[in-house]
């Protein structure tokens, strides 16, 4: 007897982590069944082209609708799905998704641009990314040039001969290549040489800053000199407003994505979201 409320007494030693442990657990066991019951889905987010006020690429981003708590947020879920594994499934249906959905898009006429998906490095490392990439584009007929992938600096300080080989090899079929959040990871930026990444995305914790009095204006404008001097492409995350937008078109910055232009939206609507910035774009031209 003393043995079982001992055991059941450990319930309640620390409500606040024990109940914190449920929650992951259920989570996990959730996305498991999420995959199977195709709870997941993407949504797309415009990247504007600061010059031209086009168009000028989509990120996808992983929706999870849960049955009875709504939709749980990726920056929950993905560190969930990374530390129990599930992150390589759960990886695999994106990739796998973005290439049907944009190769449909390429059939229809939409697709002028690539379809950025994230990829983390967990997901990089323990699964086979190279085979995947190919694979998926292979079965989904889409062309490679319109595929780009969005790595973390945590990933590139990494320089084994395997991701060299497998960044260099996706990059030579033609697949793009980006730095997601940049800013927020290591300061050694000597793996920017390395790798054949085309674009810096500033991170928006920087961004969404730059307004007021704040070291944060300086840093983008760091970041975007930088890239400019390595012939690096930049892209701004977390736009909210005009006077930011403004701001790093006059800083050099190229291209952007934020609320200010758009929210990540289902396929449905980011095709007429597309379809209708196209018009007014060419009538106000
Ligand atoms: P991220 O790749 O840096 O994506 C940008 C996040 O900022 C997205 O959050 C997007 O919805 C949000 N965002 C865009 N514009 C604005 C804005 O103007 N203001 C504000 N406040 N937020 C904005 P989301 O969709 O919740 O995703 C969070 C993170 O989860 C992503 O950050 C990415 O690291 C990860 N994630 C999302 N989808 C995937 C996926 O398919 N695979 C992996 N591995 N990670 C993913
Ligand atoms: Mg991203
Ligand atoms: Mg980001
Ligand atoms: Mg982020």
């Amino acid at each position: 007897h003393s043995k079982d409320s001992g055991r059941n007494s450990f319930r309640f030693f620390n409500p606040a982590i024990n109940r914190h442990m449920l929650d992951h657990i259920s989570l996990i066991s959730g996305m498991r069944k999420a995959l199977q019951e195709q709870q997941f889905s993407l949504y797309y987010q415009p990247k504007i082209d600061l010059r031209t006020n086009q168009i000028c690429g989509l990120e996808a981003l992983l929706r999870w609708h849960h049955h009875e708590q709504g939709f749980i947020s990726p920056s929950i879920f993905i560190p969930l799905a990374e530390s129990s594994g599930l992150i390589i499934q759960l990886g695999e249906w994106v990739i796998q998704e973005a290439c049907r959905q944009a190769k449909h898009w390429y059939d229809t006429g939409l697709l002028q641009f690539s379809i950025a998906i994230n990829i983390s490095s967990i997901q990089f490392k323990r699964g086979n990314i190279e085979q995947l990439v190919l694979g998926s584009l292979d079965a989904s007929g889409l062309p490679p040039q319109y595929l780009e992938l969005e790595l973390t600096e945590s990933l590139l300080i990494d320089d084994s001969d395997r991701l060299v080989n497998t960044l260099s090899h996706l990059r030579s079929e033609g697949v793009h290549l980006s730095i997601d959040d940049f800013g927020t990871g290591y300061s050694n930026l000597g793996y920017l040489k390395k790798f054949e990444v085309e674009a810096l995305k500033i991170d928006q914790s920087f961004v969404r800053k730059m307004d007021d009095q704040s070291n944060d204006a300086a840093i983008v404008r760091a970041i975007i000199q930088m890239a400019n001097s390595l012939g690096l492409k930049t892209i701004a995350e977390g736009v909210e407003d005009a006077s930011t937008a403004a701001l790093l078109r006059s800083l050099g910055c190229t291209q952007a994505q934020g609320y200010y232009w758009a929210r990540p939206m289902p396929a449905e609507e980011i095709e007429i979201f597309c379809e209708l910035w196209g018009k007014n774009t060419t009538e106000s031209l």
